[in-house]
């Protein structure tokens, strides 16, 4: 049986009253047919009702919780094979019984009550209906209990048995899905399905081997069996955390590779986009600036007297200042322009579909910005109030200029500002 994921909060709020609902109905239902046939009418006795409550237990817990469908178990072995022993009424109750002890286990793990007792009820409705209608209709068609012989009218009917549990328990999964809002797609899958009918095949030979083997015959195949589930439920689980580590290991490349393509084309001390990636951009962007006849211009900017900075305080105090002014050029500029460290204290704007006045107007604020900002606090090795500027050489792209031509104007007219005393903006 393939049950839904315990855990998912959302809509949620039905599926006690809903599992209590289940519970009453086959506690009525099983009551009655009980009532009417007794209990253990036909069969060996407590023993064998016993041993197969502690079997269906055995085969829910060889379940294995699987990422896609939820917990997924043999418990169809138990169900069916205890039915084809102990006919549908006992077997009912006793892996009613057994669906409603199991989940119990669950709260040592801190699952919530609530979760625990709504599987248990739940589980337990649903199983003991399923078994005990599909059980009723393979008698009825004429079923064997037990089958002692095969065949072609017994194989086929106990076929029918495997199909009838199936889509009962898929359309039970179906209804607490949908409440759930959870695709039903998870319960109808081939995995599940084809789990469940081998599940039933073998169900089918621990009842023959029930009715026709010895004692020590039979243990011997429970046990290959046993062995044989628990085998599989070892792969399923290796095979689970493997898929979890490939899926852990495929997002620690993907982030890596996302940290590589970042330190290509960035600068690490300021976060901007380093000389590479701005020189690419600026070829590709005036090439497209050409094609549709927009405007496009860049700004270079220098800081002023930086050296002695450095030369005053210490490289530190310049590195701070570098990133200091970084963040000012970010903040004004828009999300649209594209801001590059160039050299070592220069810096390139570049501003799409802008025309030189209004980018002359954002280096003039960003000038202002710099020469007004407080400098005193940005590292403990700046003792006083420090003064710093920044020149800038706007220029736009003309009819037919290249990367190479714009930026030699800019920086030309960076050099004017440099020369016609610093701290200003020359378009
Ligand atoms: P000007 O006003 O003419 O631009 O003078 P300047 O001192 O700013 O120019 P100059 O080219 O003489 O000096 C630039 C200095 O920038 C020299 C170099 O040590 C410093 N520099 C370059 N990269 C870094 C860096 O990453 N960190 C620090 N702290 N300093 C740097
Ligand atoms: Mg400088
Ligand atoms: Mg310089």
């Amino acid at each position: 049986m393939a049950n839904p994921d315990p855990n998912p909060a959302a809509a949620r709020q039905y599926d006690l009253p809903y599992a209590v609902l289940l519970f009453a109905i086959a506690v009525l239902v099983v009551g009655f047919a009980i009532d009417r046939q007794g209990l253990l009418a036909g069969s060996p006795g407590w023993g064998t009702a016993v041993f197969f409550v502690a079997y269906g237990l055995f085969t829910i817990t060889v379940g294995f919780p699987h990422p896609g469908f939820g917990h997924v178990s043999f418990d169809r072995v138990a169900q069916i094979a205890s039915l084809l022993v102990l006919g549908p009424v006992d077997a009912a109750w006793i892996n009613g019984v057994a669906s409603l002890i199991y989940p119990w286990h669950r709260l040592r793990s801190g699952t919530p009550l609530r979760t625990v007792l709504t599987a248990s009820l739940h589980n337990a409705g649903l199983m003991s209906l399923a078994i005990l209608g599909c059980g009723q209709a393979y008698v009825m068609l004429g079923g064997p209990v037990p089958p002692v012989d095969l065949n072609l009218r017994t194989v086929g009917l106990l076929l029918f048995l495997m199909l009838a549990m199936q889509v009962v328990n898929d359309l039970g999964m179906m209804v607490l899905f949908r409440m759930r809002r959870v695709s039903p797609s998870k319960v109808l899958n081939i995995f599940t399905t084809g789990l469940e009918l081998s599940s039933g095949l073998v169900a089918i030979l621990v009842a023959l081997a029930w009715v026709n083997f010895d004692g020590p015959f039979f243990v011997l195949l429970l046990l290959v069996l046993s062995l044989g589930m628990l085998a599989l439920k070892n792969y399923a689980v290796i095979r689970i955390r493997l898929e979890a580590l490939v899926d852990e290991r495929t997002e620690e490349l993907r982030l890596k590779s996302i940290e590589l393509e970042r330190q290509a084309t960035h600068d690490k001390l300021t976060g901007l986009y380093n000389r590479r990636y701005a020189d690419d951009y600026l070829q590709r962007e005036i090439e497209n600036a050409h094609r549709y006849g927009r405007e496009f211009t860049i700004a270079l900017a220098d800081i002023d007297h930086f050296k002695s900075i450095n030369d005053r305080f210490s490289h530190a105090v310049g590195d701070r200042v570098l990133a200091r002014i970084a963040e000012i050029l970010v903040s004004r500029c828009r999300k649209t322009d594209m801001v590059a460290r160039y050299g070592g204290e220069e810096f390139l704007i570049c501003f799409p579909d802008t025309s030189t006045e209004f980018a002359e107007q954002i280096c003039s604020q960003i000038r202002l910005a710099v020469e007004e900002a407080n400098w005193s606090g940005i590292h403990p090795g700046i003792p006083e109030a420090i003064d710093i500027t920044i020149s800038f050489g706007i220029a736009e792209i003309g009819d037919d200029s290249r990367r190479t031509t714009v930026l030699s104007e800019a920086d030309t007219r960076l050099y004017k500002a440099k020369h016609g005393g610093r701290n200003r903006v020359v378009v």
